[in-house]
């Protein structure tokens, strides 16, 4: 076993204070959180074991007393072991399990209200996501669409602190402010040591002396917020909408995530979208096919008075220009293109005889009844 130097982990002199040492500590605790180094987290947990080892030594000042004399620090007695508590054969099960039910099993769990975990780094609140559904006819025109959520917002009372106005911080009870927890544990099989944070505090070494009463501690309520939507002409189904810190307020003056607003357009089965033109179909008789008519042609905004041409044959498409969707921006409109499908139905006995009258002069080959 290789003999570490504490004092030179923590960079810290030989005549350093108690007060030296826990400043090197935090410090560096910070520095070398694993999470902190994603590309050489190995390397990191290495280190910030090291850190966790010799803060613990050099902290206690009756093992670094012993350390300063002997070079190392021997097994410290008294209390559970790891045995007594957890049977043998399900010990590499238990121990890499939920740490912080360990914990509360060795020494007693010293949770209470006023050791509720609370943080003191800034985080941006949620995005929030919302849909609203909206006709073609104002996907096309644009809408002011109002809308209704609840959002978390930062507590009036606290002003997002989550502690009584009044009362501060203290030092959190279980971690001595280090924002860390670290277990030893010699077992049969060697000695495990594991450094987590602190469950209490979230590893930031302080909690609230007082919460809160109106928002129990969270420094955030929960409100109901009326805007309106900005649909803009042109929209197309699907599109997301972004609302600066429209979602919800952060943490510990961490701004306001935003709000996210999902366009559905309801299916309209008289138009097919093709990019910005839309398709429809109008049924006309063949008599008006041959006769020429006037029709209604729905559009998404109403209706519009079309002629139809005497002659006009099955499957003829008439383009009405500018009346399709608009582009997002230039709101430059695509055009409606209408199909003309003929029916021709089963003629009467009267009918028969004038379409008859009809063949005979055109010299048509028909079938007589
Ligand atoms: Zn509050
Ligand atoms: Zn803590």
């Amino acid at each position: 076993m290789t003999r570490k130097d504490y004092y030179e982990i923590l960079g810290v002199p030989r005549t350093a204070t108690q007060e030296d040492i826990k400043r090197a500590y935090r410090k560096l605790v910070k520095e070398w959180h694993p999470d902190r180094h994603p590309e050489n987290r190995k390397e990191a947990e290495e280190r910030f074991k090291e850190i966790q080892e010799a803060y613990e030594v050099l902290s206690d000042p009756q093992k670094r007393a012993q350390y300063d004399r002997f070079g190392y620090v021997g097994e410290t007695g008294g209390g559970a072991t790891w045995q007594d508590v957890h049977a043998p054969g399900s010990i590499f099960e238990d121990f890499f399990g939920d740490f912080s039910d360990i914990f509360d099993m060795f020494f007693g769990t010293s949770r209470t209200s006023a050791g509720r975990r609370t943080t003191t780094r800034a985080r941006r609140g949620e995005d929030i996501e919302l849909s609203i559904n909206i006709t073609l006819e104002d996907a096309i025109r644009g809408r002011n669409v109002p809308l209704e959520y609840d959002r978390y917002v930062v507590c009036s009372r606290c002003n997002g602190t989550g502690a009584e106005p009044g009362t501060g911080r203290r030092t959190c009870p279980r971690c001595g402010g280090t924002g860390v927890i670290r277990e030893e544990k010699r077992t049969f099989f060697g000695l495990f040591v594991n450094t987590y944070t602190c469950p209490v505090c979230g590893g930031e070494g302080y909690v609230v002396e007082q919460e809160c009463p109106k928002c129990g501690g969270s420094g955030r309520v929960k409100e109901r917020r009326r805007i309106t939507v900005k649909v803009p002409p042109g929209v197309e189904d699907g599109a997301r909408l972004r609302i600066k810190g429209g979602g919800n307020a952060g943490t510990n003056g961490g701004d306001y995530g935003d709000l996210y607003v999902t366009v559905r357009i309801a299916p309209d089965p008289r138009f097919e979208r093709k990019g910005r033109d839309l398709f429809t179909t109008i049924t006309i008789d063949h008599v008006q096919a041959a006769l020429g008519t006037t029709v209604q042609i729905p559009t998404p905004e109403g209706y519009e008075t079309v002629k139809i041409p005497p002659g006009t044959q099955p499957d003829t498409v008439f383009k009405l220009k500018g009346l399709g969707f608009p582009e997002v921006g230039t709101g430059r409109r695509g055009d409606l293109f209408v199909k003309v499908k003929v029916e021709i139905p089963r003629p009467s006995k009267r009918e028969r005889r004038i379409l008859m009258e009809i063949a005979q002069r055109r010299g048509l080959k028909v079938d007589e009844e």
